[in-house]
């Protein structure tokens, strides 16, 4: 009797494990169809991303031409700003270079000239990426620096040309000293005072003593000398006689 009740009891727990052994295989198989769509939808998706990041490729391109386009456009115009600025500025340099030459503050003139220069040298070197045209432009400033630096030196080295004749003349129709620009104090106007800028409105004394030589109290400079032919007072950095038209060379 014990037997048969115990084989029972067997039966039926086997029945029932059996039972939720397929219950657990179905509720696998259910969770395995769904993890193979959950897949299929994965490898959809993926395949939409590839094809949307090759779309973003295909639109970066241009828009990356059109961004280095643009970036090269505008630092062109900056450089060209840049040089407006600085060029007349490199003008003024030379200009002041030259005219200053023999003034006590040349050093500082020379300065600001070499400042300029290699200011200019650095926004060749920062605007123009392109190699070819860097280096065009950079030999470009070097010739007008060197043309500059040439005339400069013609200046300092051959002082006796027309240029200086310019100035002698200048100087002399302002009766100011060629040389330092003090007034010519002679003749009528011994007691007067004048700039380049009063010299013709000054009123001069009626009686006209007869001219005398006259070297500038203040550089030494020999302006008014006795001419060596007729003998008459001539001036001393001008080439010809007023009087007998002898030439000297100055
Ligand atoms: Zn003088
Ligand atoms: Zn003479």
């Amino acid at each position: 009797m014990g037997k048969a009740t115990a084989r029972i009891k067997y039966t039926r727990s086997l029945a029932t494990s059996l039972a939720q052994f397929l219950e657990n295989q179905r509720t696998y198989q259910g969770y395995n169809t769904e993890l193979s769509n959950f897949l299929a939808r994965k490898h959809e998706l993926e395949a939409q991303a590839a094809k949307i990041q090759s779309q973003i490729e295909q639109q970066r391109r241009p828009a990356q031409v059109e961004y280095e386009t643009l970036t090269q456009s505008h630092l062109f115009r900056l450089a060209y700003l840049k040089l407006m600025v600085l060029l007349p500025l490199l003008i003024i340099g030379a200009l002041l270079l030259v005219k200053m030459r023999s003034s006590l503050y040349y050093p500082l003139v020379l300065g600001y000239g070499i400042a300029i220069i290699i200011k200019v040298f650095l926004v060749i070197y920062d605007y123009f990426p392109s190699k070819y045209l860097k280096y065009v432009v950079i030999i470009g400033l070097i010739v007008v620096v060197a043309k500059l630096l040439v005339y400069f030196i013609r200046a300092v080295a051959f002082p006796k040309t027309q240029w200086l004749l310019t100035q002698y003349r200048e100087a002399y129709e302002s009766f100011l000293c060629p040389v330092c620009e003090y007034p010519i104090r002679t003749g009528p106007r011994k007691f007067l005072f004048w700039t380049r800028h009063t010299v013709n409105k000054v009123v001069l004394p009626k009686d006209n003593p007869e001219d005398k030589p006259y070297t500038c109290p203040v550089c030494g400079t020999n302006l008014f000398e006795q001419c060596t032919k007729c003998q008459g007072i001539r001036h001393s950095l001008l080439p010809y006689c007023q009087h007998c038209q002898t030439e000297k060379t100055i």
